[in-house]
Formats: C-alpha cells, structure tokens, sequence
C-alpha cells in the first residue's frame, strides 16, 4: 500500500535531521516492502522567507491530504523580531489546530547507555523508564476564560474547563495507545480539590470499562511528580490534562536526558496526525553535522506504529536505535567518556546499518 507523507523538514537543523530520518525510512521500506511518496512541504521561516507567512493555506491543505506529518524543527534568529503572528512557531499551533491534533503522546525512555544523562539515583533509574505522556492539548486552563479585575488590590483569574466529551476522546485514545504498550493507563487528576478533576476521573472511569484488559489507576497530580522521580518504572501511559501534561512531560523528559532523543506525536481524531521531535531547530549547531537524528528517527517510528499499524516495522527502527547507543556510538549530545562520537549525516548510516 503507498502511504502519503508530508514532510516539513523547518529551518536550522530540522533539514539535516529529517534528512536521515528519510533516509531511514527509506531503508525499512526496502527492506519491508512499502512504499512511502513524500511530498515536502514549507512551514516556519522558510515559509516566511518565501511566502511571506509561516504556514499557506497550500501548505495546510498539503498535510491534510497525506497519511501522515513529519515536521523537523522551525524558527531561529532569524525571524526572532517579528510580531507574534508572523512567528515561524506559529506554523506549529496553526498545523495543530488545522488538524485536530487534540493530544500530545510524548514518549519517555531511558537508554541503558545514556544513564549517566539520568538525575535519579542508579537503583531508581537502573529499574528502567519507559512511559509515554499523553497530554490534553486543546482544552483546560490554557484555553479557559481569563481576566483580570481591577480594584484595590487587582486579580487575575484562569479557569480550567473541560467537558465530558473533551475527556473522553483523549481517553479513548490513552487506552488504545496503552493496549500496545504494557497495558496500563495512569490517570492524573486533582480530585481532591479541582470540581473539573472529578469529572475528568469519572470520564476516564467510564472509559476504562470499554478496555477490561487494560489496568486503570488514578494519581493526585502532586503525588505524581513525586513517584515520577521515587518509581518511574511504575507508569506505562500517564494521562493528564493540558496544564498537568505540560508539566509532567518535562519533568518525564529531565528523567530520561537528552533533548536530543525525545519524539512526539500530536494526535486528534483523524489521520493524519503529525510528528514532531520535541527539540527546536537549534540555530547554534545547524548546518555543522553536530545536530542529533534520533529524536526524529523515533518520530518515524511512532508514526509507522500510530499511523500505519506497522508495529513490526516501527519496532525495527526503535532496536536500531538502541543497538547503535549499545555500540557506544553518540552525537555529541549524548556523548560520555567512552563514547564514538559522530555527526548527524553517520548517526543516520549506523541506525540504516542496525535495522
Ligand atoms: P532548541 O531545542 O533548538 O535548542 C536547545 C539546546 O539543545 C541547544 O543548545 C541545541 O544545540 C540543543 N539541541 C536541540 N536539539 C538538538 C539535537 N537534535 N541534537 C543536538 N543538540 C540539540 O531550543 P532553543 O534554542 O530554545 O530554540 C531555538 C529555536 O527553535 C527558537 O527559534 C525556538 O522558537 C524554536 N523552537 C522550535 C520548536 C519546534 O519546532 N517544535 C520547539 C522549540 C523551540
């Protein structure tokens, strides 16, 4: 089957590291017998520079007829004077929103050879990371209604607002992303204070019925930050809403290293959805061959297991990458004592060579 791919591969680095992440596409459907059509499409400063917005209409109606969205990274100095709107990031929240993406699963995984990257202690971290965040992305606080109220003393209001559907569809999609993994789902709430924390845990309770086979377990969100640093190794899927996710996703990222290995996909209720490194387009590395792929290698294997349903494929990618780390290969990023360090263009080849 020929699957459609949008490719915006953004400015600075998001170019050289997309590059590799074709090119190891490229490798899996030889190997694997698919076929992937790309068609690149402009976003971010380069769109600025060419059509004089960060994302065209052309652009937006490009990533809604693929299969699926791989971004690289956008902006840089560049563009840093411009007014908001005409921001090169702004192609992120419009592509988001153009799509529907309504949750951000972000994986986090602790390489055995990056360890050392990790600040917990070894016996919590020798225990072993990996959990993904999915986190609400169009609803909660960031969207409520807020003001300010002038009198004596000024206040300000945010209000956290979610409806029962808005949980729902992000449940739904928490059990299904968990029915993959080690089937269990976390979800983080503040019931014990929050009215809009008690819907949100009734809704996932509802939810969970549907998925017998899949554990259910619900964590105060204070309580969370806590056991994501004493038992990271308990969590399989942790889902949270936009603020709760925002914070436990760096927190999740702190725990594993480097900026320079975390994917993530923006998911909604229709394909396609769009896949993104969680690193910026790293102006100070860019066009040296310093910049680290793998983030958006593992991009493109969460795609071809979220998108596709290529588990097999996507399994493949994700070993290769574990088994070059093995080898004692790393971009500087990732380097320790003992570490072959290579660039960008020779990191792509190694993971090619291991699939
Ligand atoms: P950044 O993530 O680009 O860089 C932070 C640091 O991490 C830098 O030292 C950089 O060299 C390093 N780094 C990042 N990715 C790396 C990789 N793959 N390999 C090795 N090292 C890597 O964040 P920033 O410097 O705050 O932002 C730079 C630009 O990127 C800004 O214009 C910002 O708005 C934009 N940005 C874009 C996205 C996105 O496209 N999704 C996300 C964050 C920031």
């Amino acid at each position: 089957m020929k699957r459609k791919l949008a490719v915006i591969k953004g400015d600075g680095i998001g170019p050289e590291v997309m590059g590799e992440a074709i090119r190891v596409l490229n490798a899996v459907s030889e190997k694997y017998s698919h076929v992937f059509e790309y068609e690149e499409v402009l976003a971010g400063g380069i769109s600025i520079d060419t059509f004089g917005v960060p994302l065209t209409e052309e652009a937006v109606k490009a990533c809604k007829a693929s299969d699926a969205v791989l971004l690289g990274a956008v902006g840089g100095p560049k563009w840093e004077t411009l007014p908001g709107d005409l921001r090169p990031e702004r192609a992120l929240l419009g592509l988001r929103k153009e799509l529907g993406c309504f949750a951000n699963i972000r994986p986090a995984v602790l390489y055995d050879e990056l360890s050392e990257a990790c600040p917990l202690k070894d016996g919590i971290s020798g225990k072993g990371i990996d959990l993904v965040v999915m986190r609400e992305l169009t609803g909660g606080i960031y969207f409520g209604k807020r003001g300010r109220i002038q009198g004596v003393d000024e206040q300000a209001y945010d209000t956290e607002i979610y409806s029962r559907s808005e949980v729902e569809r992000i449940a739904v999609k928490a059990f299904e992303i968990a029915g993959l993994r080690r089937k269990k789902v976390t979800s983080i709430d503040k019931a014990n204070v929050l009215e809009s924390s008690r819907l949100w845990r009734e809704t996932v309770h509802e939810i969970a019925k549907r998925y017998p086979d899949i554990i259910c377990e619900d964590l105060l969100v204070d309580n969370a930050a806590m056991q994501l640093v004493k038992n990271p190794a308990q969590f399989d899927v942790m889902l949270a809403s936009n603020m709760f996710g925002d914070i436990l996703s760096d927190e999740a990222a702190m725990i594993t290293g480097s900026i320079g290995m975390l994917a993530s996909a923006s998911v909604g209720g229709t394909h396609p959805y769009l896949y993104e490194p969680a690193h910026g387009s790293a102006p100070d590395i860019a066009g040296m061959d310093k910049a680290n792929p793998l983030a958006t290698i593992l991009c493109a294997a969460m795609m071809l297991r979220l998108s596709f349903g290529l588990e097999k494929e996507a399994a493949s990618m994700e070993n290769a990458v574990k088994a070059v780390l093995q080898k004692g290969f790393a971009t500087a990023d990732i380097a320790f004592a003992g570490s072959t360090v290579i660039g960008t263009r020779a990191m792509g080849q190694k993971v090619i060579e291991n699939l």
